[in-house]
């Protein structure tokens, strides 16, 4: 059983699990040969994941056969366990649980495709919504309060299988950087009464200079301070705090943002490895007027180094106006 241990100084919790080294190719400089055996996220190999969620089935097909669009499974390395108590305890200074969580992969197409930006709108609008299904499913089961959803594309973001993919890990915790971000958007509701996020898109479209696309739900900006070159968020125009709670139009506009996005960054950047994040409010707060969903993005082009984990500084070697620009006039 995995563990979550709080670091007893600055309240961080980390995942032991050491289950999660089993994984393929946990160090990749060891191995660098490709995976030996089918890939077991193409369709034809259903027997070789754990048995799915979810699926989307337009024929109507069987579960764990072949016929699906969409496919929802366990993942085969968890770096959480969906069964069992979470039995809080202390130990002198320190606090722990059981590792008690789900993680499941979305896997975004039948066909053998390393680069999301190949799919079409139907099948991110798809991506989505299972996303949405999967959120609304897990908020049943009361021993969560949040649910991360990520994309890792290309082994320098972290994917250690090449067939496109998405994770959400259901956390009986609130991240620290969920909390970081609750607190500052709190403090300045406290202040002025207004979300900032709000406030950002309010600003963004007056200014113009670091928007890359807009259409009538979404924004999509280099934010002003962004950690990595060409960093982008995406936001909601209307203010809600909970990704799941977006509607039909809302997602079909989001599946535009976001495809059209990781098209224009792979174009600009040569089909960088990037990860992708959605940013929703935890499960159990109710919607206090500071708190906006949105996605950010982050191609990885450069490395995250000791001055960076020492200072919690980021070196950017590109303005957002001009990541922007760029983006702006790579087009579609
Ligand atoms: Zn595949
Ligand atoms: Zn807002």
């Amino acid at each position: 059983m995995p563990q979550l241990r709080k670091d007893p100084v600055v309240g961080r919790w980390v995942i032991i699990s050491t289950e999660r080294g089993k994984r393929p190719n946990h160090n990749p400089k060891k191995s660098d040969s490709p995976r030996p055996g089918p890939c077991p996220f193409c369709a034809g190999n259903e027997e070789v994941t754990p048995p799915e969620i979810a699926a989307y089935r337009p024929d109507g097909s069987k579960p764990n056969m072949p016929g699906w669009t969409l496919r929802v499974v366990p993942n085969k390395f968890p770096a959480l366990m969906i069964e069992g108590e979470l039995d809080r305890r202390g130990d002198g200074v320190y606090d722990l649980m059981n590792g008690l969580g789900a993680h499941e992969v979305i896997i975004e197409t039948p066909k053998h495709e390393s680069n999301i930006g190949s799919l079409s709108e139907k099948q991110f609008e798809d991506v989505l919504w299972a996303y949405r299904d999967r959120i609304l499913d897990l908020k049943k089961d009361k021993r969560f309060r949040y649910i991360l959803i990520f994309k890792n594309q290309g082994a320098e973001a972290g994917a250690t299988l090449e067939h496109t993919h998405s994770q959400l890990i259901a956390l009986p915790i609130v991240p620290s950087n969920v909390i970081e971000e609750l607190k500052g958007a709190m403090e300045y509701y406290k202040y002025k009464e207004r979300c900032i996020y709000c406030d950002i898109v309010r600003q963004e479209l007056e200014d113009r200079g670091r928007i890359v696309s807009e259409n009538d739900h979404f924004l999509v900006i280099c934010p002003f301070a962004p950690r990595f070159p060409f960093e982008t968020w995406i936001l909601p125009k209307k203010h809600s705090p909970f990704f799941e709670h977006a509607s039909k139009q809302e997602y079909l506009d989001l599946s535009r943002s976001l495809r059209e996005t990781l098209i224009r960054l792979n174009r600009a950047l040569n089909d960088p490895p990037f990860n992708y994040i959605i940013h929703s409010n935890p499960l159990e707060e109710p919607d206090n007027g500071h708190y906006h969903w949105h996605v950010e993005i982050m191609p990885k082009l450069t490395l995250v180094a000791g001055f960076e984990w020492g200072s919690g500084f980021y070196i950017n070697p590109v303005t957002p106006e001009d990541a922007a620009l760029s983006l702006r006039e790579v087009g579609l």
